[in-house]
């Protein structure tokens, strides 16, 4: 009967519990009906019948650390960032190698110290929210920003502007999202939009670049033809 059972269950199903895992122990669960884990006897289920959760036991103690954290990051950072673009300008062509550097640098810090943690207590769908809206950000504000700060004096204000601008967006972009995750609330519609609309007008600004490279390529293949028919 039992093996009846399983054979005629859907495959996401299977799929499903054959990767379930205890929240308290993170032992693979023999039983995915059971009430309780058998190398813990942690529950597996809430009061009100819904699957218990990594997030269900962890919420309040990642979002208070990252909390923590983001203190750390904000000011240790921005000294950090004050500091690189107050000698950029002195680099001259070298600011151009500089620049995405920092980007990368920001980027691995919310990533691995700030945000990793709650990254993880999410779904797969808002991890893959947070991932390229994270990329998006960094792509529209981070480049132009960082771009900026290599300019004399104002750039320093922009440089640390920009970290600080971003490093807060992606904090509670994260947090809210971690929330909605421990709530069980559905993606947002604005979420959707805002990705939507971020990947179409990066793949826009991606064949618009392209199209101006291929033209500003022929023009000048004619105007060599052009100067050698003078000669
Ligand atoms: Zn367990």
């Amino acid at each position: 009967m039992g093996d009846l059972w399983v054979k005629g269950s859907p495959r996401w199903l299977s799929l499903k519990t054959r990767i379930k895992r205890c929240p308290w122990c993170k032992e693979k669960v023999d039983e995915p009906q059971s009430s309780t884990c058998s190398h813990c006897d942690g529950e597996l289920w809430r009061d009100d019948g819904q699957e218990l959760r990594d997030i269900d036991l962890r919420y309040q103690e990642v979002e208070a650390g990252q909390q923590r954290r983001l203190k750390d990051v904000l000011i240790y950072g921005s000294v950090v960032v004050g500091a690189i673009t107050l000698v950029l300008p002195l680099l001259h062509i070298g600011a151009a190698l500089v620049t995405p550097l920092v980007v990368i640098a920001h980027m691995l810090l919310l990533k691995i110290y700030l945000i990793r943690r709650s990254q993880r207590l999410l779904g797969r769908t808002r991890r893959f929210f947070l991932r390229w809206i994270s990329r998006f950000s960094f792509l529209w504000i981070g480049i132009p920003g960082y771009g900026l700060g290599s300019l004399p004096l104002v750039g320093v204000a922009i440089g640390v502007i920009t970290f600080a601008g971003l490093t807060l967006l992606l904090n509670s972009y994260s947090l809210w999202s971690l929330h909605q995750e421990y709530i069980r609330a559905p993606l947002a519609k604005w979420e959707k939009l805002v990705l939507a609309i971020l990947a179409v007008v990066t793949v826009l600004a991606i064949f618009v670049l392209i199209c101006v490279t291929v033209l500003l390529g022929f023009s000048a293949a004619w105007l060599m033809d052009w100067v050698q028919n003078l000669s």
